[in-house]
């Protein structure tokens, strides 16, 4: 299988590795590959930004074809599928019959393996907590071929090891959830324009209680007394049953190959971003909308990772807990501002204090700031100095969004660390795995 199509959304780092497709739930794991210390890991669709999905020199084991439903109860709203199916196929299935995802990540290209195992937030964290939360059972495939059915009551330790477990802690072929009740496929969401940081920390305050979903798209140019300056969105599933046409899955739009070059630079950003910011005129803007607006605006753009170069992109996003954290958010939006790099979306969001099952997960309670970075020798830089100050607060970077953070960051930040990898099954790692798991000395 030709490596190039085992890619993660951020494009770096591009490495060699064995794809091995996998066809049945039922079927036993593949060997590893002939090199004495190769291994493997299992692969959903690639939206991971940096190396957690990839596994230098072994083997990804590609469960996109996994993508079978197996049992859904309507009446309790609980759905048992195979890990390789798209949360797109899920919202297709379930939102007619009154259901809907009880978290979602910003895209629905992700699988339901991929969101268990980075156990991914959503707009609502602050309401439902992590994706693992609602997790009821899970069935795991170890190297050594036995099947275990995991749930928060059996096989308990390895449950919360899996959840936020980054694929290695064997293959999950199936996943059992539960789903959340809506009426119909709209929201009613309110845009709220911002003129600054700590007007976006008393807007999430006061909104926090009334909306399920809150997050803040955040110009990560401004400065001074803008700084940190923005729109809050803040949303709620509509009551009024959706009566229009079944929306396609197809991105509308598409950007047609790679530029040679980054078409993110210090001039487009500052374009961009005060547009964006000056083209909602009013205070407060209310409308109705679809969820796939709402939830995945990125989605509409096919391939929107290529404006990046052939070089790729480098996602950041941390999370900075407790009053230090906000004290330390105008730091860092500041220090970014003055970098001139950034992105064209920075979105900020308070998570709020619902624990997740999973050992490893990243969200915790504070305020977490997500942008994308063009592959650039300075960014790295930059990003070394936002891990400093991530580290100063006793806060933490998200792995799924990572691919350069140091081994020392990373267990300062994930102190059950030593734990989890216990739980690690001998034949699979990652890239990931590789770079920071290793003892510091
Ligand atoms: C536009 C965009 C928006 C995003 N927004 C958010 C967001 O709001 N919140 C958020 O939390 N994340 C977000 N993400 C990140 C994304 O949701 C996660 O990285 C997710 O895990 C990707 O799922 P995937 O199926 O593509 O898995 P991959 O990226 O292929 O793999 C992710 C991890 O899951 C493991 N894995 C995959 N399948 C299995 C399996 N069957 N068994 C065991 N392990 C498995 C892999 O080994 C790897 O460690 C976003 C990504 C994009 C591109």
């Amino acid at each position: 299988m030709a490596a190039s199509i085992y890619r993660s959304w951020g494009g770096f780092p591009q490495i060699d590795q064995r794809g091995e497709p996998l066809v049945w739930r039922t079927d036993p794991l593949p060997g590893a590959g002939d090199e004495e210390d190769a291994s493997l890991l299992p692969f959903g669709n690639g939206r991971s930004y940096g190396d957690v999905c990839l596994n230098r020199g072994g083997t990804v084991l590609d469960t996109r074809a996994l993508d079978r439903f197996i049992r859904f109860d309507r009446e309790q709203g609980i759905i048992r599928c195979e890990s390789g199916v798209l949360l797109a196929a899920l919202l297709h299935l379930v939102v007619p019959a009154g259901w809907f995802l009880p978290v979602s990540p910003g895209t629905r290209y992700a699988t339901v393996g991929g969101a268990l195992a980075n156990d991914v937030h959503g707009k609502n964290h602050h309401y439902a907590g992590t994706f693992g939360c609602h997790v009821t059972a899970l069935e795991l495939l170890r190297s050594d071929g036995s099947r275990l059915v995991c749930t928060p009551e059996e096989n308990s330790e390895l449950f919360g090891a899996t959840i936020g477990g980054m694929g290695l802690t064997g293959l999950v072929t199936w996943v059992e959830l539960q789903l959340r009740r809506v009426q119909g496929a709209l929201l009613k969401e309110e845009s709220v324009k911002f003129s600054n940081l700590n007007e976006f920390f008393r807007l999430s305050e006061l909104s926090d209680g009334n909306f399920e979903y809150t997050v803040a798209w955040v110009d990560c140019v401004s400065r001074g007394d803008s700084l940190g300056r923005g729109l809050f969105a803040r949303a709620n599933h509509d009551s009024s049953d959706y009566t229009g046409r079944e929306r396609s899955d197809k991105p509308s739009v598409s950007v047609p190959f790679c530029p040679p070059v980054s078409l993110v630079n210090r001039w487009s950003l500052k374009a961009f971003n005060a547009f964006y910011y000056a083209r909602q005129r009013e205070r407060k803007r209310v409308r109705t909308l679809h969820y796939q607006s709402f939830f995945y605006p990125l989605d509409s753009i096919g391939n929107w990772n290529r404006i990046y170069g052939p070089k790729g992109m480098l996602q950041y996003q941390c999370v900075l807990p407790g009053d230090d954290g906000r004290t330390m958010m105008h730091e860092m939006l500041s220090t970014i501002a003055g970098s001139g790099n950034g992105s064209f979306l920075a979105v900020l969001k308070v998570f709020g204090d619902k624990s997740s099952p999973g050992m490893m997960s990243f969200p915790r309670p504070g305020v977490t700031l997500a942008l994308d970075f063009p592959n650039r020798p300075d960014v790295f830089r930059l990003l070394d100095r936002l891990d400093a100050m991530t580290r100063e607060v006793g806060g933490a970077v998200y792995p799924a969004k990572d691919a350069r953070m140091s081994a020392e960051s990373f267990q300062a930040y994930f102190p059950a660390w030593r734990e989890f990898a216990e739980h690690i099954d001998p034949g699979f790692s990652s890239s990931f795995w590789r770079r920071v798991g290793g003892e510091v000395l």
